[in-house]
């Protein structure tokens, strides 16, 4: 098997036997993103000199019996988390020089661990975007067929796994951000529990639904990558203080090859959803047949709320997104337009020309829904609907143990086709939203292809800190639908 096909559970194993090392799996990757990636921008930064540093180092560990779970492996980060002393941009040109004195949490437990992080992937500025196409420096082609979108915000992130940039990488959600490109890209793709995860040294989008999570190749190695950055930590007070388990030991449960005992509900208000894809339709029903197959039993459920969740969430995260980036001012750190002396000419030109338009657009949504006179009738109310929706997904979940549905209502769509329509953008993000407003984990895994062979997957989600059960019957519809790691020849 070439180098570039193994997994993260593949190379661990390899790694440990002394079959390869470290700094040849590393070299592999970076040869191939050498020459691929200028068809696909899966990358805003490598870290060639600092990607073989750390495989050295993890030879050595490796030689001296001193590895850790994840030593030698090469994985890719989104470039919203923070890397110190590597730049990082959120994919916008007001952090085009910003290179962070510290790790974040999750980068920091990876390095933990022993990955070696080749480099920051692309996004949509400031994870907004549901295609990758916001970014201030470049846009992301889906490897499966380069005409269309990888999804978004974290399409570097998927790009770089579908294509095998990397053996996995991580991503984040505020709104489907892992698990629509995941679906896109056909990968698999976590978004944790909110508080599994630790925040800090994550930038900040919509900070009440921000979550970072593993896009991979399969869900043994989301479950491998889940277990290396869970966890409460100190240093984020919206993290949880619960247990974390070895999440392997879901694919364990699945030993006997069933799911007996698992109840899925499929939400009526969502199989009725408008603008879906008769194709997606079809791989649903399909998978939701693969899955009655295993045993788990499905029935039709309700999330009444469910047709408010795009408008309340336009609300909520533009208004946690407007607070967030005040920051970016032009004084204390980041790109300051130094065109004019005067301080209130500051400020505007280095917003108006550090941000871009779909940024610009929600800081504006933002502000003028939690100005005076505005709050009540805005963020007031959307808060209250948030509440509405997660009470729907409680009384689901007195009687189900997962909900299935599609990640997205269609498959990727053409890279330009939704670019001037920000409106018919947002829509898309309708099965993907609720997970976020709700606080609760959400997976998504191939489940098949459109007739123009582009990837789609299907989404469970569970009860808070119940991601056992997404990765027990993500892998169990994994072996039994026989899609994983199917990747397009480059
Ligand atoms: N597409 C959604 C948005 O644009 C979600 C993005 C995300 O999850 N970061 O806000």
């Amino acid at each position: 098997m070439e180098y570039h096909e193994l997994t993260i559970g593949n190379a661990m194993e390899r790694l440990a036997r002394r079959e390869i090392s470290s700094v040849e799996l590393t070299s592999a990757f970076l040869d191939r993103i050498e020459t691929y990636e200028e068809g696909i921008g899966a990358f805003i930064t490598l870290d060639r000199d600092g990607a073989l540093a750390q495989a050295e180092q993890a030879d050595q560990d490796l030689a001296a019996g001193r590895g850790s779970a994840l030593t030698g492996i090469p994985l890719a980060l989104k470039d919203i988390l923070c890397t110190q002393g590597i730049k990082t941009t959120c994919g916008s040109r007001i952090l085009e020089n910003f290179v962070p004195q510290y790790d974040g949490t999750v980068v920091s437990k990876l390095k933990g661990e022993g990955a070696v992080i080749l480099g920051k992937t692309n996004l949509d500025e400031f994870a907004m975007g549901s295609s990758t196409e916001n970014s201030a420096y470049k846009i992301t082609r889906n490897p499966w067929d380069r005409e269309y979108v990888p999804g978004g915000s974290s399409g570097g992130s998927a790009a770089a796994v579908a294509a095998r940039f990397c053996c996995g990488s991580i991503g984040t959600d505020t709104g489907g951000s892992i698990r629509q490109p995941a679906s896109h890209c056909g990968v698999v793709g976590i978004k944790p529990t909110y508080g599994r995860v630790s925040r800090f040294g994550l930038i900040s989008y919509a900070s009440s639904l921000d979550q970072a999570g593993p896009i991979t190749r399969d869900v043994r190695d989301a479950a491998l990558l889940l277990n290396a950055i869970s966890g409460h930590d100190k240093l984020d007070s919206t993290s949880a203080k619960v247990p974390v388990p070895d999440f392997t030991q879901a694919l364990d449960q699945f030993g006997k090859g069933s799911l007996k005992g698992m109840r899925a509900g499929i939400p009526k208000e969502y199989v009725s959803a408008e603008g879906m894809d008769p194709e997606v339709e079809k791989v649903f029903h399909h998978a939701k047949q693969v899955l009655e197959d295993l045993g788990v039993e499905i029935r039709e459920i309700s999330l009444p709320h469910a047709e408010y969740v795009v408008a309340a969430y336009y609300i909520i995260a533009p208004c946690e997104a407007s607070s967030n980036l005040a920051r970016y001012d032009g004084v204390k750190y980041g790109f300051r337009d130094r065109s004019s002396d005067d301080l209130m000419d500051m400020y505007k030109k280095t917003k108006s020309r550090g941000f871009g338009i779909e940024v610009q657009r929600r800081i504006i949504i933002g502000t003028y829904a939690l100005s005076a006179g505005y709050y009540d009738a805005y963020y007031g109310r959307a808060s209250k609907v948030r509440t509405l929706i997660a009470g729907d997904f409680s009384k689901a979940f007195e009687t189900c143990d997962l909900i299935l549905s599609p990640v997205a209502p269609a498959p990727a769509f053409k890279i330009g086709e939704k670019t001037d329509d920000p409106l018919t953008m947002y829509l898309t993000d309708i099965f993907t939203l609720s997970a976020n407003m709700a606080g609760i984990p959400g997976i998504s895994v191939p489940a098949g292809y459109s007739s123009k062979g582009l990837p789609v997957g299907i989404q469970m989600m569970a009860r808070k800190f119940d991601e056992m059960s997404l990765l027990r019957a993500g892998y169990g519809f994994e072996q039994s639908i026989g899609l994983a790691r199917k990747f397009p020849d480059l």
